[in-house]
């Protein structure tokens, strides 16, 4: 314990003994422990500090007795763990944290420690000096309710005015600052309605005259004479040259803030004032900047040329310039992206050390047999998914593997080349799907690709040339009788099926394996990090293959997916042509029907989407229900039209599915729910109504249900009225057929939480940091693999404060999840 330490713990051991009557000290505890802080640049750290920050704002001095004893006890034990702190492990500075919130304390809890002064910035943002409930009320609308909140509520832009001109030398059209003696300031009628404040300001090289519409208020606080800082763009009125509106303040204040420099401009709300936002935001800053852990080791700073936290704060609110505003930025924004991927590294070494997994082998004879006896050669992306993933099974640690590759790459071949190599080393492999129409696309995929010869409607025996003992492969499905279900799941517990495909909800839900080795999982995009805990239970340790036809932009894969292996397959099996895709004008949309006529005619298919109106499904779908039967009745009257839409039942959507697929329909009008594997080879039109409001990556993924054949296809969007930016969307979708390029033009057009559709992303949400910045992420990437090859429980006292934001994110991000 340091001296002054050991000082405070006198006076406090006296002022209990005096019964908490505030007379250890001449001049009361709340002086003596002011002078404390200002005397001796104590740190956030100390135990000092902490204990002070525990008080109200007003004091020792305003506490009943009881409070003041409880608090006088927690310093004195504070001030003793002093010694040998800090060496809370992660769940005990869980626990802490949890009880420190508990608005009251029972005396007989053992000690507490408080990492550093979290708690502090916990308190309600009426702590703060001047903000009544009424104010609270006020922020609480903008999302700021406790002090912490306010720290990191950030300015939305900033306006110049660091430039300090003359009167003379004011430029027109720019922000500037000038520093001038009031003349004069009267509150006088402006315009015929309004009323305000106008005012003529001096300095020595001239004169100008301000003014403040609906602010009449003003001239009051104006004195003549007085020598004020004024801010703003300056206009020219009748000639001369005027400032409207501009933020003021009188040149005596300490520090400016609301001119000469770069102003923070904030979101405000009606009857919150701007000024009254950028006041608080500093009187924050200065009392508990400090008072905020650093989150980052020193080494790790330094070795990025990062400004400590607290400093990044301050330049975030109140830059000195915009090379400090950029580095604090990057500071923040590295910070939320590390406690990203601290989270996700730590998930996947979870998954990975909670057990080993089966090694799955595929011996190198059997693989060359299969592959050579496919109708079609392998792309090179092809292989080289199909590598990595042997490779992946073959180890002891589970493979936690995505395959992305847009619709029609030929993912099934590759995922069929790892259920190989389960069955190869007697383990069985489950191949899940959304839909039932999509497991029993796969099942069939899969009888072709291994040249099936006997099969009923959910069984089938291949006997492969390649392989020495017969492979038997089951499709499960909701919608089978109860009795073949039940035989079937008795087969599977039994080890007697090698291979089962089905929709996720029967698997997870009602199967028990003999021995599950890999699991894969397709057409999810959602499929979190939760569902793959679950599948865990089914098997010991299941190796896991997600594939998904939706390209997703790398920053991505490096964030949600963060805990997966990627494999990508970026090149189309040769021979398929583009779809071609055409924006349809309004005035040319019975042309746009007319090829579909024609179309039909020639005994095509089409797919016509209607758009997901966002306020409700019921709205949606009604609106489909009217344009099917606007469709059926006045445009389409002799071709066969089906409807399909959420609403509808599962086992309904499927039979209309069905029946497309079997050609007993020539369109199919449907909202966007309409399949992402089914494979319609005869379908060659795309028509997709309102296309302004889908997202590229989707209308991408809306045009890969056509083009699966070598028949030429089409993609025609209709968007009835669009805006010019809309219109440019469209054109990016029309010019190019690149799935990742497109959705990272999402991505970086409308955002992640539009990318994945509201809250499905499983991210926090970020305040800083853009999930386009590549570079950051990597950064963020490497340097927590670092942290966590360095010290893998992040036990260590300097990672403390990491280690406690860490979890507390996550725990928040997988509440939301569930
Ligand atoms: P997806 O990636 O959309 O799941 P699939 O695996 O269903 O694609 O493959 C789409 C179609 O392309 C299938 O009919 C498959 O047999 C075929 N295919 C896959 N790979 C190739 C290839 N290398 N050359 C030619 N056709 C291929
Ligand atoms: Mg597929």
């Amino acid at each position: 314990m340091n001296p002054l330490e050991a000082q405070l713990r006198k006076i406090l051991e006296l002022e209990r003994r005096k019964g908490y009557a505030d007379t250890a000290v001449v001049g009361g505890l709340d002086r003596y422990l002011k002078n404390l802080i200002q005397r001796d640049n104590l740190g956030p750290r100390s135990p000092i500090t902490e204990s002070i920050m525990l008080l109200p704002t007003h004091g020792y001095a305003s506490l009943p007795r009881e409070e003041r004893e409880r608090w006088l006890m927690r310093t004195l034990q504070r001030l003793s763990g002093a010694a040998e702190r800090p060496t809370t492990a992660a769940p005990t500075v869980q626990k802490a944290r949890a009880a420190a919130r508990r608005p009251s304390q029972p005396l007989a809890r053992p000690p507490v420690v408080v990492p550093g002064t979290a708690s502090v910035l916990e308190r309600p943002v009426t702590a703060l000096k001047g903000v009544s409930t009424g104010l609270a009320a006020k922020l609480g609308r903008l999302g700021v309710a406790t002090v912490q909140d306010m720290l990191f509520f950030f300015p939305r832009r900033y306006n110049d005015f660091a430039s300090i001109r003359p009167i003379a030398g004011l430029v027109v059209g720019e922000e500037q600052t000038v520093i001038g003696t009031v003349w004069s300031a009267k509150d006088t009628p402006i315009g015929r309605r309004l009323r305000g404040t106008e005012a003529l300001i001096g300095d020595e090289t001239g004169t100008m005259r301000v003014v403040w519409f609906n602010q009449p208020y003003i001239a009051q606080q104006l004195r003549t004479n007085e020598r004020i800082v004024l801010a703003g763009k300056v206009t020219l009125y009748k000639g001369q040259k005027t400032l409207e509106n501009p933020e003021y303040e009188p040149l005596e204040s300490e520090e400016l803030l609301h001119t000469g420099r770069l102003v923070p401009v904030y979101h405000t709300t009606s009857g919150l004032a701007g000024r009254t936002v950028r006041r608080l935001a500093k009187q924050t800053l200065d009392t508990y900047a400090d008072a905020l852990p650093e989150l980052l080791p020193t080494d790790l700073l330094s070795r990025n040329g990062m400004p400590p936290r607290a400093a990044a704060l301050r330049q975030m609110h109140f830059p000195d310039g915009w090379d400090d505003l950029k580095a604090a930025r990057r500071r923040l924004a590295f910070d939320e992206l590390l406690l990203i991927q601290v989270g996700v590294l730590e998930r996947k070494r979870e998954w990975q050390e909670r057990g080993l997994a089966q090694p799955l082998r595929l011996s190198e004879e059997t693989r060359r047999g299969y592959v050579e006896s496919l109708p079609f050669t392998l792309t090179g992306a092809q292989q080289r998914a199909m590598t990595q993933t042997l490779a992946d099974v073959a180890r002891e640690r589970p493979m936690s593997r995505l395959l992305q590759g847009d619709v029609g790459s030929g993912k099934t071949v590759v995922a069929a080349a790892a259920l190989l190599a389960a069955t190869a080393s007697g383990a069985q492999g489950a191949m899940m799907a959304p839909t039932e129409i999509l497991a029993e696309q796969h099942f069939h995929t899969l009888c072709r690709l291994f040249s099936c010869s006997e099969k009923t409607v959910s069984v089938a025996t291949v006997r492969p040339a390649y392989l020495s003992k017969p492979l038997t492969i089951a499709l499960l499905t909701g919608s089978l009788p109860a009795a073949v279900k039940r035989e079937l799941r008795e087969q599977i517990a039994a080890g007697e099926i090698d291979i089962v495909v089905g929709t996720h909800a029967v698997i997870q839900e009602g199967v028990t394996f003999h021995r599950l080795g890999l699991a894969i999982v397709d057409e999810q995009h959602r499929f979190g990090v939760m569902q793959r805990a679950a599948l865990r239970e089914k098997g010991r340790n299941p190796h896991v293959l997600v594939m998904t036809a939706t390209p997703i932009p790398r920053t991505l894969t490096l964030t949600v997916y963060g805990d997966l292996d990627v494999s990508v397959i970026d090149e189309m099996p040769p021979g398929r042509k583009p779809v071609q895709t055409h924006w349809v004008p309004p005035d040319e949309r019975d042309g746009g029907y007319e090829f579909v006529r024609r179309q039909v005619q020639q005994g095509y298919q089409t797919f016509i989407i209607c758009p997901l109106i966002e306020e409700s499904e019921t709205l949606t779908t009604r609106a489909v229900t009217q344009e099917f039967e606007r469709l059926s009745n006045e445009v389409f009257p002799d071709a066969r039209l089906g409807l399909l839409h959420g609403r509808l039942a599962a086992r309904k959507k499927e039979s209309v599915m069905r029946a497309f697929r079997d050609r007993r329909l020539d369109i199919l009008v449907s909202t966007a729910v309409v399949e992402v594997g089914v494979d319609i080879p005869n379908a060659t039109v795309m028509m997709v109504e309102g296309a302004e409001r889908f997202g590229l990556a989707q209308l991408h993924q809306l045009r890969g249900r056509v083009g699966r054949s070598d028949i030429q296809s089409y993609c025609l969007l209709l968007s009835d009225s669009p805006a010019p930016d809309s219109r440019e969307r469209l054109q990016i979708v029309e010019r190019t057929q690149d799935g990742f390029a497109l959705a990272e033009a999402d991505l970086r057009l409308r955002g992640p939480g539009e990318f994945f559709g509201t809250r499905q992303s499983g991210l926090p949400d970020l305040k800083v940091a853009q999930l386009s910045d590549v570079s950051l992420i990597e950064l963020a990437r490497t340097e927590a693999s670092r942290l966590l090859d360095d010290d893998p429980d992040l036990a260590r006292p300097e990672h403390a404060q990491l280690r406690e934001e860490v979890s507390r994110l996550w725990e928040r991000v997988t509440a939301e999840a569930h």
